[in-house]
């Protein structure tokens, strides 16, 4: 029996090779989700694999009345109505550590941007000036990183700011004192972390928790010397709160990848905010991440099709 995979939104086709090289499974790729031809194939399909732009509604789960796996190639299943999934008894699979390295690449290329005011001077150059006056940064050499969680993406960004000579403080409850040990950092409080940290950088998931966990207060209380960065999820980080600090000099800088509403809109205070570096939401945007995300997925949903096994599915417990 062949298995019919769907895939569309650009996935990396390359990432795909656990279905691809399997001959019990067809890969159908097509890119406008909203086509009649898309519609015909995803009725045929027992599973379909999607990035971030198709949105996985209740009603195009009720066209595939044949799926059994959806697979976002991605973290986030913002996209996917994870609990109509549920109700037909179709598992869902993310790809959470496809990206990892992708994005603690880019938390340190933040870190280091807003440290030395590197997108500043760029424009300040390709402006027409050469001002070298301006543009006088900070070293992270003997300097705190102060990590609000601490899984797979903060976990790698500690283990880099070391290669920097930085020490890494880490705010986060539900990491073990034996894997902060062989990460070589302190767990500490929330309140240590924005203490003591030089930079900040927020590693953790949006839930009620975490929610504005870097508000007016916590941006208070950092020293005035201190960088924020966040890559993580927009929400985490209070965005009016932010602008506010930077043009008040409550901090030294920030760089953030994630908004609360992306796009980010066009009259965000944060498009105003001095001493802050943005980036359109680029943590996994390699081809190598690309690629791993897909390979994950792929595998899931082809251990799913050949063995039944939904283990790792994110609604797993919810599927009947
Ligand atoms: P992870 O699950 O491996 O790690 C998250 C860590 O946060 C865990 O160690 C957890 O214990 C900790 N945590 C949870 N609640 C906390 C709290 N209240 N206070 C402190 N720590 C808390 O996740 P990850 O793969 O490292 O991803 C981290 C974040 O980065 C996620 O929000 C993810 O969606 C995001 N991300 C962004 C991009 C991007 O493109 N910018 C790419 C990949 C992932």
């Amino acid at each position: 029996m062949t298995h019919q995979v769907l895939v569309t939104d650009k996935v990396a086709l390359p990432g795909l090779h656990p279905l691809v090289e399997d001959h019990s499974f067809e890969v159908v790729s097509m890119d406008d989700s909203s086509s009649d031809e898309f519609a015909a194939a995803l009725a045929a399909a027992d599973a379909l694999i999607v990035r971030s732009a198709t949105k996985v509604t209740a009603e195009l789960i009720g066209i595939g009345t044949q799926l059994r796996a959806i697979g976002r190639a991605g973290v986030g299943v913002d996209n996917v109505d994870v609990a109509a999934a549920s109700e037909r008894g179709v598992a869902v699979f993310n790809a959470p550590g496809g990206n990892t390295i992708a994005a603690a690449e880019l938390t340190v290329a933040l870190l280091i941007a807003v440290a030395r005011k590197i997108p500043a001077a760029e424009a300040s150059l390709r402006g027409g000036k050469w001002d070298r006056a301006g543009f006088k940064g900070v070293e992270l050499l003997g300097k705190t990183l102060g990590l609000i969680g601490a899984g797979r993406i903060g976990g790698e960004v500690a283990l880099r700011c070391q290669a920097f000579g930085m020490g890494v403080v880490v705010y986060d409850p539900y990491l073990s004192e034996e894997r902060a040990d062989e990460l070589g950092v302190q767990l500490v409080t929330l309140g240590e972390v924005l203490d003591l940290g030089d930079f900040i950088s927020i590693h953790v998931p949006l839930t009620e928790e975490t929610r504005g966990i870097c508000g007016a207060d916590a941006l208070e209380r950092m020293k005035p010397t201190a960088f924020v960065v966040n890559a993580s999820r927009g929400g985490v980080v209070d965005e009016v709160a932010l602008a506010a600090a930077l043009h008040k000099g409550h901090i030294a800088g920030a760089a953030l990848d994630v908004f609360e509403e992306e796009p980010l809109p066009v009259d965000s205070p944060l498009r105003e905010a001095p001493n802050l570096v943005l980036t359109p939401h680029l943590g996994a945007s390699t081809a190598e991440a690309q690629e791993g995300v897909a390979t994950e997925v792929a595998e899931k949903i082809r251990t799913l099709l050949i063995t039944g096994d939904v283990s790792g599915a994110i609604n797993a417990r919810d599927l009947g």
